[in-house]
């Protein structure tokens, strides 16, 4: 092995970064287990934020003075970072919105008003959160469209023979999630992506879920459309990214209007600025901006890599000792999968497992995680997701292990 293969990761060091991990809850130390829902900040996106708003804060593109300008570097800045953090061929197709469910509402309702008609088909997959079902159901309702599905197999996987039966002329767009927050299964997005441009259809990424696990390239995937929330990857909430080809974007009308997203206006007709800026009106977020762009510093300064290497073992070493618990089942086995387990007890309600859980200081989601589907399709009303992130160590797992011992010797 090259001397240089392994870059050093030091779990405890990178925990003492983030300052929520050096809290309690209920009296015990915290084992945060819940990342997929929102992850824990590190102090460099805490510092960037505050010092924003200390020495730059100034509404942006608007103003002559030096402040506003500054503010506006900054936020540009954060565009530009954001672009070359999933290379992103251009600037102007990286638009800020406030998080993937946004992301996905916007192209849902823009797209689907400029290319859905009755009698087309919008194609997503079993396994989908709730954002990126319910926006195309509605643009389906408002289109007189129809909204079709992928299915999943027993391990929580895509069945791609499926994909490929129901991908017809009919589909307009394709919508898949990147990695399943339910199941932590990584889907083939790039195959998917090929299939459907066999075809001339493009395709929307949900990538909410693998940007904080994996390098994205949206060029290498030929993703027509990419979306993710800066709050899922270590940085602040309220800020989000949608990536979409220039072709698509342009032809797509505006999503809001107001501010920002105007070149003239008059009382007859209002024509509309360049991209990105068609899809962002009003005063953006431009201290989330900011905070996002010190979380991609602060995820590529300690390198996919290193991440990937330590959540698998992790994943590993948690599977591997849930496992023995008499009557867990497990819900998502899928070969290729993120840093997420879901299980079940018999006879316990997630619910109560999770309330016990909390009492220990352990936090870990418990519900049908906005996939009411995709528990529909397992037969279960919900389940208990732990879910890791790379400031996880062996003690949270060992002590979530405890905890479910623990909590089903009261139950039971
Ligand atoms: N897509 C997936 C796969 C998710 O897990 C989530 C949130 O849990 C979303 C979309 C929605 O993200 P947000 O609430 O940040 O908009």
């Amino acid at each position: 092995m090259p001397v240089t293969a392994q870059i050093a990761f030091d779990v405890e060091k990178v925990r003492k970064e983030f300052p929520l991990l050096q809290t309690s809850m209920n009296g015990k130390p915290i084992a945060f287990l819940d990342s997929a829902a929102s992850s824990q900040k590190p102090h460099q996106v805490i510092d960037a934020i505050t010092t924003y708003y200390r020495e730059k804060n100034a509404n942006v593109h608007r103003g002559v003075y030096q402040l506003s300008q500054e503010a506006t570097t900054a936020f540009e800045n954060a565009r530009e970072r954001a672009r070359s953090f999933i290379n992103a061929p251009a600037s102007k197709e990286v638009i800020f919105v406030r998080g993937c469910t946004e992301g996905i509402n916007l192209v849902a309702s823009t797209f689907g008003k400029r290319f859905l008609k009755e009698g087309n088909e919008v194609l997503v997959s079993g396994m989908e959160h709730h954002s990126n079902i319910v926006p195309w159901q509605m643009a389906c309702e408002d289109r007189g469209a129809r909204l079709r599905v992928i299915p999943v197999n027993d391990r929580g996987e895509l069945i791609m023979e499926e994909f490929e039966r129901l991908l017809t002329d009919k589909v307009k767009i394709v919508a898949v999630t990147h990695v399943s927050n339910t199941l932590g299964t990584i889907n083939p997005v790039a195959e998917i992506i090929a299939k459907a441009h066999e075809k001339g259809i493009p395709v929307l990424v949900d990538g909410a879920q693998a940007i904080p696990h994996m390098k994205v390239d949206v060029q290498e995937l030929d993703a027509d459309f990419y979306t993710f929330s800066g709050h899922k990857m270590f940085g602040p909430t309220g800020i989000g990214v949608l990536y979409g080809k220039e072709k698509w974007l342009n032809e797509m009308p505006p999503y809001q209007g107001g501010g920002e997203m105007i070149e003239t206006v008059t009382f007859e007709k209002t024509t509309y600025n360049e991209l990105p800026h068609k899809f962002e009106a009003g005063t953006p977020d431009i201290a989330g901006a900011v905070g996002l762009e010190a979380a991609i510093e602060y995820i590529q300064s300690i390198g996919y890599e290193a991440i990937h290497r330590h959540e698998a073992e992790l994943l590993a070493y948690g599977a591997h000792q849930l496992q023995q618990i008499e009557g867990i089942r497990f819900i998502g086995t899928a070969r290729e999968k993120a840093s997420v387990i879901s299980f079940l007890v018999e006879g316990i309600h997630p619910y109560d497992l999770g309330t016990i859980l909390d009492k220990l200081g352990i936090a870990v989601r418990t519900g049908h995680h906005c996939t009411q589907p995709l528990m529909e399709r397992f037969c279960i009303p919900g389940t208990v997701r732990a879910s890791l992130a790379f400031y996880n160590n062996k003690n949270d797992i060992d002590r979530l292990v405890e905890g479910v011992r623990r909590a089903v010797a009261m139950l039971k």
